[in-house]
């Protein structure tokens, strides 16, 4: 089987040369597009390819439908947005990502904003400390998980909203308390760190409502994704409430009116970079090839995202 890796943003030495050994090992070849700067380059190395592995690349109904072969499609990484399911879906070709891989680098940085913006962006004056504070959580997943943990290490109250998990076992093995509503995880959090991902159901959720029931000095940190935020319900409780923050890994379509309007009080990094770490650019690499592998070997679809 011929396996494409098509990164306009490509993977590191280390990962490519992970990727090209497990291929080979299971007796497929490996083809790389890497920098691409024209759909037509895509379009074109797609056409025979059996197997595709991108990162945030488009992967869009025309890329699947001009490649006649390909069977799976594998996202390394963590959200999947960038890839037409349903266009996949309807010629029957199995998509996956690679859950878990990025999640630590995730949430290294979300516990990072949360000094940041708690130590005057690192400028001089009094700021405030983590420990003794209540973090939430909303969204109990894999980047959940690790940011919870990390918080309790620092000394704080982590309290989680996953309405998808029943098992309360999760929270009691990390020593978080669950929350029944998602009304009562924003009133209790002076930190509230968003791992949902970007659905019907959570687009545009986050927004004036959620973010005035906060206690004062709140801060809302978003490493998941701007399409979760109504951002003028966002603007309009900043402007209400001077005591609120909000810091973000994926600027708001409408940040440089934020920025503008509420200067310290709001952050975002210049580009995304939540999972902008070497390991985990690496291990993502390697689970999308070692996935593709036991695909072809198996038939296991473990983590396919388009049942
Ligand atoms: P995950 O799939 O492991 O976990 C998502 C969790 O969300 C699940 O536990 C699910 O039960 C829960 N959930 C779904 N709908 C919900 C809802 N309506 N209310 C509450 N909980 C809900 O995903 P993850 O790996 O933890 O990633 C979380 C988010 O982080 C995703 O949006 C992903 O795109 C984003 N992410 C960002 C970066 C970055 O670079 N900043 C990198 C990786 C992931």
């Amino acid at each position: 089987m011929k396996i494409l890796v098509a990164t306009e943003k490509p993977f590191a030495k280390k990962a490519v040369d992970g990727i090209r050994s497990i291929a080979e090992e299971a007796g497929h070849t490996l083809a790389l597009l890497e920098k691409y700067t024209d759909k037509a380059q895509l379009l074109e190395a797609v056409a025979d390819a059996d197997a595709l592995i991108v990162r945030s690349d488009k992967v869009t109904a025309e890329v699947i439908a001009a490649a006649r072969n390909l069977k799976i499609v594998v996202r390394a990484g963590a959200g999947y947005d960038n890839v037409d399911l349903a266009a996949a879906t309807a010629r029957g070709i199995v998509v996956m990502n690679t859950p878990g891989q990025n999640s630590n680098a995730v949430a290294e940085l979300a516990l990072a904003m949360m000094i940041f913006m708690s130590r005057n962006r690192f400028t001089p004056g009094t700021g405030s400390e983590l420990q003794g504070k209540t973090l939430g959580i909303h969204a109990y997943g894999n980047v959940g998980r690790l940011v919870g943990r990390k918080g309790k290490a620092l000394g704080m109250n982590v309290v989680a909203f996953d309405p998808f998990i029943t098992d309360v076992a999760v929270f009691a093995a990390d020593g978080v308390e669950p929350v029944s509503s998602v009304e009562e995880l924003y009133r209790r959090s002076d930190f509230l760190s968003l791992h949902i991902p970007a659905t019907a159901e959570t687009r545009g959720s986050i927004g004036y409502d959620r973010l005035m029931s906060m206690p004062k000095g709140a801060t809302l940190v978003n490493t998941a994704r701007k399409e979760v935020i109504d951002e003028e319900g966002l603007a309009r409780a900043l402007a209400e409430r001077e005591d609120l923050k909000y810091v973000t890994d994926i600027a708001a379509a409408m940040q440089a009116e934020l920025d503008e309007r509420f200067g310290k009080r709001v952050f975002a990094t210049p580009k995304k970079m939540g999972a902008e770490t070497a390991e985990a650019n690496v291990n993502a690499g390697l689970a999308a090839a070692r996935q593709i592998a036991e695909f072809f070997a198996t038939g296991c679809t473990r983590f396919q995202v388009n049942k």
